[in-house]
């Protein structure tokens, strides 16, 4: 059997009006969810969320059971953000521990979309078992800049990857490797920006009492400048039993999850007949043309912006959303500029560039253009100034 014991804390911070992060913690379950969008719109992501995959994981708690639960909360997200206008563009991380069935044993498995982050510490030393989906990060991963860099990147904040975008979903999984006495902290940004990794072991480590770990560590954070929402659950594991299957992988969602339970109006006989007699045809007719012009408009804006691409926004390799040239009356959306100007590109990949390249999702597209950008850097070792190239120039 695996169990821990626990503690948590949600602050709002020192600047903030709301608290947008929302958080679950029982025996079986730890959750944190940093939500994001204007005027309310993340405290609804974020507290949907929490509770669509907390509902689901009582119903079925299997890994399966468990990555479905996102699936469904992010579908769940982009609906309510389509049906409220006023919440367009709302979303959220989430990170989550669950003790999934395996076999009759429960194994604590990490589930992971976003910027939020996952901590192991044990005898004082701290680990970070998840990766931070931003933008930043991606690059610190791919070697363009360091992590000391990453810190204070004015992209450190555009997440590549969170709960309420678009249907293709993400979602990241691991069995964790755990020993009694290990201690596990989950927290939102608002956390780890103000708080050094060093000074969240030490705090971590210092005493027995959870509760008082979780409130020092707001309290840090909130002297520290407490700039955004602060959120921690903190997990002692006291017995622990390893999965026989871990898990290490990165499962993507495509499909809508099926609807459960979908019940059916229910209509009298009588009304049912009147209703009928009243003229079938007319209502078919009046129907169908409905659907036709709401599909069209629903089919438009979903193919207008279901893909991304790399493109020049006056001479710096930037990441759009939508079609090149635009669809209709939708037009593209610049979501980045990377680094990049475009005179550091191959000819032929510039002229491509300028037409738009098409990508599927945004960690294509700016996979792509790192790609162009480092093509460009090894065929042109002489112009340009990073470790990379010298590295190359010194083998040549
Ligand atoms: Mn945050």
């Amino acid at each position: 059997m695996t169990r821990w014991r626990y503690a948590s804390a949600t602050d709002t911070g020192v600047v903030r009006q709301a608290n947008q992060d929302a958080i679950y913690v029982d025996d079986s379950l730890a959750i944190v969810a940093d939500g994001m969008g204007g005027h309310a719109a993340g405290e609804v992501a974020s507290a949907m969320s929490i509770d669509v995959v907390s509902r689901a994981f009582k119903t079925n708690p299997t890994l399966e059971g468990l990555e479905s639960a996102i699936e469904r909360a992010n579908f769940d997200v982009l609906a309510d953000a389509k049906a409220n206008p006023s919440r367009f563009g709302m979303g959220t991380t989430v990170i989550a521990v669950a003790l999934v069935v395996e076999g009759d044993q429960r194994v604590a498995t990490l589930f992971h979309v976003g910027d939020s982050r996952a901590y192991q510490i044990r005898d004082g030393a701290i680990r970070q078992l998840s990766e931070d989906h931003s933008v930043a990060e991606e690059w610190v991963r791919m070697g363009k800049i360091t992590s000391q860099e990453a810190a204070v990147h004015p992209k450190r904040h555009q997440l590549t990857r969170a709960i309420g975008v678009e249907d293709r979903l993400n979602i990241d999984v691991l069995s964790l490797s755990l020993q009694p006495g290990d201690r596990v902290l989950l927290c939102s940004d608002g956390l780890s920006n103000e708080v050094t990794d060093d000074q969240i072991a030490k705090t971590v480590s210092g005493g027995d009492n959870l509760s008082e770990i979780v409130r020092s560590l707001v309290a840090q954070a909130n002297e520290n400048g407490g700039r955004d929402n602060i959120s921690a659950v903190l997990l002692e594991f006291d017995e622990v039993t390893a999965s026989t299957q871990p898990v290490k992988k990165t499962r993507t969602s495509i499909a809508a999850p099926a609807k459960e339970g979908t019940k059916k109006p229910v209509t009298s006989q009588r009304r049912r007949r009147a209703l009928w007699s009243f003229g079938w045809r007319v209502y078919a007719f009046i129907g169908s043309g409905i659907a036709v012009v709401v599909g069209f408009f629903a089919i438009l804006h979903w193919y207008a912006y279901s893909t991304y691409y790399v493109g020049d926004d006056n001479g710096i390799v930037a990441v759009f959303q939508g079609s090149p040239g635009g669809v209709a009356m939708y037009h593209p959306i610049k979501v980045l500029d990377t680094t990049f100007p475009m005179n550091e590109l191959l000819f032929g990949d510039s002229l491509l560039v300028q037409h738009g390249i098409v990508e599927p999702s945004l960690e294509a597209a700016l996979n792509k253009a790192n790609y162009l950008h480092n093509s460009f850097l090894l065929s042109h070792p002489t112009t340009t100034t990073t470790t990379t190239t010298t590295t190359v120039k010194a083998k040549a």
